[in-house]
């Protein structure tokens, strides 16, 4: 590691670079002639791995301006060199590695039928996730906050009728184990990706997380969120773009695709463009989630809603469902242009599902388990890390 110093460095500045080298098992030798220049060097009988951690033990250090080069320490969303990009499998849906998958369904969970209703259609047009959210991030109180227990029990009910995973939004650090009961994969919305409470909650959990990126955050700040449940213990994190704030209100936010393009070569985890919110109009979102394809996201995520009218929250986005086959066919024909698959719904378009009603797709550990993915076992919930 080296690190770059003040060039006038107080005494006692260099004498807590010292402490920590020596607290943290590494020698040190000053680069040349440069007194600001130092080569941090692991010894051999230094206790522990070198881990990410070291990285900001130098970095917060006031006599430190800055670390030139990390050496072997990376952090966890970077991966060792040349890591294999990770694949995040939650029943039928697959992210990363060139397969990529659709979620859609409405903003909020509102009415159970309705729910159902919108499930199929969305299933049997090539959506392999169902989303709605039964607690909702509103910027106002006073808006519809959503159901709350009884919207997951909906959830729970739509998965079970139509076998399609269920990603919905967790805002609470204490709710965390009530959404992982039911969600195959548990989202964090945009308004809580610096909730570190949060996402540290959500690393000891055995669930994947999709977890959105700050409208205004930068693109370090977002990954700083992604190794938060990283370094907790559960790798299954799933990096969603759904725009960031602009300056014009012709669209609710900018869709950032060139910070899905960097994210796809900086981290090996799987990303997804969600246009919906990007867009905030239903006329772009077929538009925006085919640049999200093009740009190399590996799955959309797509407010879908036959009567608009009807939602509480974001009926001005949600696009019907005949806009939403004709999206899902543009991704398989861009995947098919990249080499890509896109990975079937169990619905009419898709894979049926298996004989004993169990979803095609669903992951090696669950089938190996035994144990349905949503099984009310919270000892299997939380991870051993
Ligand atoms: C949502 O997915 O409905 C939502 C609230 O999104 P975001 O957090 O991106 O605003
Ligand atoms: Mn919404």
């Amino acid at each position: 590691m080296l690190l770059r110093l003040q060039r006038q460095i107080a005494p006692a500045e260099w004498q807590a670079v010292e402490a920590v080298a020596r607290d943290l098992g590494y020698s040190f030798e000053f680069l040349g002639d440069r007194r600001d220049l130092v080569q941090l060097t692991r010894v051999a009988d230094a206790i522990g791995e070198a881990g990410p951690d070291h990285l900001a033990r130098f970095g917060d250090l006031s006599g430190v301006i800055g670390i030139l080069d990390p050496g072997d320490v990376r952090e966890l969303w970077k991966g060792p060199i040349g890591a294999a990009p990770t694949v995040v499998e939650a029943r039928g849906a697959r992210f990363g590695g060139g397969a990529v998958s659709i979620i859609a369904g409405p903003c909020a969970v509102e009415d159970e039928s309705r729910l159902l209703q919108v499930a199929q259609s969305v299933a049997a047009r090539g959506a392999t996730l169902f989303r709605g959210g039964a607690y909702k991030p509103r910027t106002s109180p006073y808006s519809f906050q959503g159901l709350g227990a009884p919207g997951l029990e909906m959830l729970g009910a739509v998965r079970e009728v139509t076998q399609l995973g269920i990603i919905t939004e967790v805002l609470d650090p204490r709710d965390v184990d009530a959404v992982a009961q039911i969600a195959d994969v548990v989202q964090v919305g945009a308004r809580s990706m610096a909730n570190y409470a949060l996402l540290k909650e959500l690393g000891q959990i055995d669930r994947p997380v999709l977890l959105k990126r700050g409208f205004g955050a930068t693109v370090s700040e977002f990954l700083g969120a992604a190794e938060y449940i990283l370094s907790g213990g559960n790798g299954q994190v799933i990096l969603c773009e759904r725009g960031v704030r602009g300056f014009d209100s012709v669209t609710r936010n900018l869709l950032d695709v060139g910070a899905i393009a960097h994210l796809k070569g900086a981290t090996h985890l799987p990303v997804v463009a969600d246009p919906s919110h990007a867009a905030g109009r239903s006329d772009l979102v077929r538009a925006l989630g085919r640049a999200g394809l093009v740009v190399g996201a590996d799955g959309l995520m797509i407010e879908v809603h036959p009567a608009p009218a009807e939602v509480h929250s974001d009926g001005s986005q949600a696009i019907g469902l005949g806009e939403f086959e004709a999206l899902v066919g543009d991704a398989k024909a861009l995947c098919d242009l990249d080499g890509r698959t896109l990975i079937a719904g169990t619905g009419q378009n898709g894979a049926a599902p298996a004989a004993d009603g169990s979803p095609s797709g669903a992951t090696s550990g669950d089938a190996s388990s035994g144990v349905a993915p949503n099984s009310p076992q919270l000892s299997t919930l939380r991870g051993t890390a």
